[in-house]
């Protein structure tokens, strides 16, 4: 993790936590931080953010709105209105206080048929809209195996960012496949090699500036027990968590662990 940047732990709910519970857990959520937070004086801290199911976002605007706390939504479509049944426009989820959108998380494209093309058009949309898209990109265990693991992303980033421009503010999760929901991580070497490379990716593709600035997450299995390793990598920004969100002692510990490492690296 790099200093300049405000580490991210953000909670990929997935479909799980209809309105009640979800509201109910950031209450919570937010009753936690807020004691971390009184303990903590001034001191700075990693940023958090839940992405709930669509139904229960209006039910976690209620409690994070005008918190410290951001939200987002798990997917989004790239028309502002239309004859598009079960879809949501990006200015939907700005109305409800959306900081975030996710763009491309592989259980879209695996299996709802996102693609390459449609993450770059809602990457544009949500942007348009005034939301940060997160990208997720990551190669599958055939395509790692097969030493495709930088093609792979590269297209992925050329597809979603390529047309950017530098001032565009969005944030990149590297999400290998293979580790999502499996309890296998990427090694803390294998995270920060592929995070070097789409910085790199950044800085000679977009601007040197984007590259420095945009916020690298990595996301597959991480737990408390191995996030504190993967901080250690100096392109790792934070994580996106699934399983291990669902819980409030283990998604409040991976915050806890954001903070710690940034407020090491500060003082
Ligand atoms: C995810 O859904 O983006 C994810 C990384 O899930 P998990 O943490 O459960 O592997």
């Amino acid at each position: 993790m790099n200093r300049t940047r405000i580490p991210l732990v953000a909670g990929n709910w997935k479909m799980n936590k209809g309105p009640a519970e979800a509201g109910a857990f950031v209450r919570d959520l937010l009753e936690s931080s807020t004691h971390a937070e009184t303990s903590a004086a001034a001191s700075p801290r990693a940023e958090v953010a839940v992405f709930p199911p669509p139904v229960s976002l209006p039910a976690v605007a209620e409690v994070l709105k005008g918190t410290p706390i951001a939200y987002g939504g798990q997917n989004c479509h790239w028309k502002s209105k239309g004859a598009f049944t079960g879809e949501t426009a990006p200015a939907f989820l700005a109305e409800l206080g959306c900081r975030y959108v996710l763009v491309g998380h592989s259980e879209r494209r695996n299996l709802f048929g996102e693609n390459d093309e449609t993450c770059g058009k809602k990457m544009a949309a949500a942007l348009a809209a005034g939301i940060e898209p997160l990208l997720c990109c990551g190669e599958t265990l055939s395509e790692r195996e097969s030493g495709l693991t930088f093609k792979v992303v590269e297209r992925q980033l050329r597809a979603a960012l390529g047309g950017l421009p530098a001032a565009a503010q969005f944030t990149v999760a590297y999400e290998p496949v293979w580790a999502i929901g499996t309890g296998r991580t990427a090694t803390p070497a294998q995270a920060g090699e592929a995070h070097a490379f789409i910085r790199q990716w950044l800085g000679a593709n977009l601007a040197p500036e984007v590259a420095t600035r945009t916020r690298l997450l990595y996301g597959g299995s991480v737990k408390p027990d191995n996030f504190g390793d993967l901080l250690k990598q100096p392109d790792v920004d934070g994580a996106l968590i699934g399983g291990a969100s669902l819980e409030l002692a283990s998604f409040s510990a991976l915050a806890d662990s954001a903070t710690s490492y940034l407020t090491g690296l500060i003082s």
